[in-house]
């Protein structure tokens, strides 16, 4: 990074690394441990405005500020939290949109889901976010800003963070590859405990691949592969865009992201009730991912107005895992949570929108 030129460019302090702190500091004439002092103030207190890291001297806080300098941190707009706890936060970005990120608790975990996209372009049957189109893409403050946000208002350190809110992360993955650095580095979650989504980029897995290793030094997170049907008819109909990506392409493609990695792929499967929840169903999924370094994951699908699909019964789900078990598939099933408080992706954005 050259800091000082980034600093006439109206620089976003979020999402810098240590060494990209202390290398702005000395650019601007200030010792090193100056820029770790802002580090420790964005990412241990979570500052919100430059003028409030008083550690600082006053007249270089005025100096930055006049510079254009900003944190980079979001509005928290609504807050909703569930009986379980389950916590979906709205937050406002500068340029007057909203981002949903939501904070998952269990006794051991906190699980942050995180949006990469202001709306999403991939258009899923079955996602709310999909039915809006897509704004634009998140910066790596706006996605590193989601974490921080679900901290501060369940007051506990997240564990864990996925990458299934809003947005298809591999239409974004320079600045969601910036944000795991952040969060592996600079909040302490190791990559092992971040996952990210996607429901299919034509040949971009290799792709990610690469980059990543060249980011991050190595790849341990975690790439979770939206499949939701086990046959090219059907992921037509439930993903519009799988018309230009075969599934065996996908499938292949995953084999090789395997094989530069040496991660597993976890492939996710919404049950949608009577559409793709019945037996020849498992059998077929067994079919096409049978021998593959990989976990099914079944999620049941959560309903949205736009749309009359079905939530599949419990006894269809466990059918469908016990298929899927018999035939050596590693699989689990992962039940929602927070169903009170619009559990579906792009839900509480969408009815914000429409008040
Ligand atoms: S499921 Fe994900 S990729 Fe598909 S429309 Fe929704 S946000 Fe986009």
């Amino acid at each position: 990074m050259n800091a000082s030129s980034l600093v006439d460019k109206n620089l976003v302090l979020l999402g810098l690394s240590e060494s990209e702190l202390e290398e702005l500091a000395i650019s601007l004439g200030q010792p090193a441990f100056r820029g770790r002092q802002i580090y420790d103030w964005l990412y241990k207190k979570g500052v919100k405005e430059i003028d409030s890291i008083t550690v600082l001297p006053k007249t270089w806080r005025a100096y930055l500020q006049q510079r254009g300098a900003k944190v980079g941190r979001l509005k928290e707009v609504r807050r909703l939290v569930a009986l379980d706890q389950t916590t979906k936060l709205l937050l406002g970005t500068e340029d007057g949109e909203n981002i949903e990120t939501v904070g998952i608790p269990t006794e051991h975990r906190l699980t942050v889901c995180i949006s990469s996209q202001i709306g999403c372009s991939m258009g899923c049957r079955f996602c709310a976010t999909g039915k809006g189109g897509l704004q634009r893409s998140l910066t790596t403050n706006e996605i590193v800003d989601q974490l921080i946000s679900v901290r501060e208002a369940m007051d506990r350190r997240p564990s864990h963070v996925v990458f299934m809110g809003m947005g298809e992360p591999l239409l974004n993955f320079e600045a969601v590859l910036s944000a795991i650095r952040c969060f592996n580095n600079d909040l302490g979650i190791s990559q092992r405990r971040i996952t990210v989504s996607t429901v299919g980029i034509p040949h971009a897995l290799p792709g990610l691949a690469k980059l990543a290793l060249q980011h991050l030094g190595r790849v341990q997170f975690t790439l979770a592969v939206s499949l939701h049907a086990p046959n090219q008819e059907l992921r037509e109909v439930l993903i519009p865009t799988a018309k230009s990506y075969p599934i065996h392409s996908l499938l292949q493609d995953c084999r090789h992201y395997f094989s530069i990695t040496g991660r597993r792929i976890s492939f996710e499967y919404i049950l949608l009730g009577e559409l793709n929840d019945r037996l020849e169903h498992a059998e077929q999924l067994a079919d096409l991912v049978g021998g593959f370094q990989s976990h099914v994951n079944l999620i049941a699908y959560n309903p949205i107005q736009e749309e009359q699909f079905q939530r599949p019964t419990l006894r269809t789900i466990r059918r469908f895992q016990h298929v899927l078990e018999r035939r050596g598939v590693a699989v689990s099933f992962r039940p929602s949570r927070g169903l009170d408080q619009s559990a579906a992706c792009g839900q509480l954005r969408r009815q914000y929108a429409n008040t």
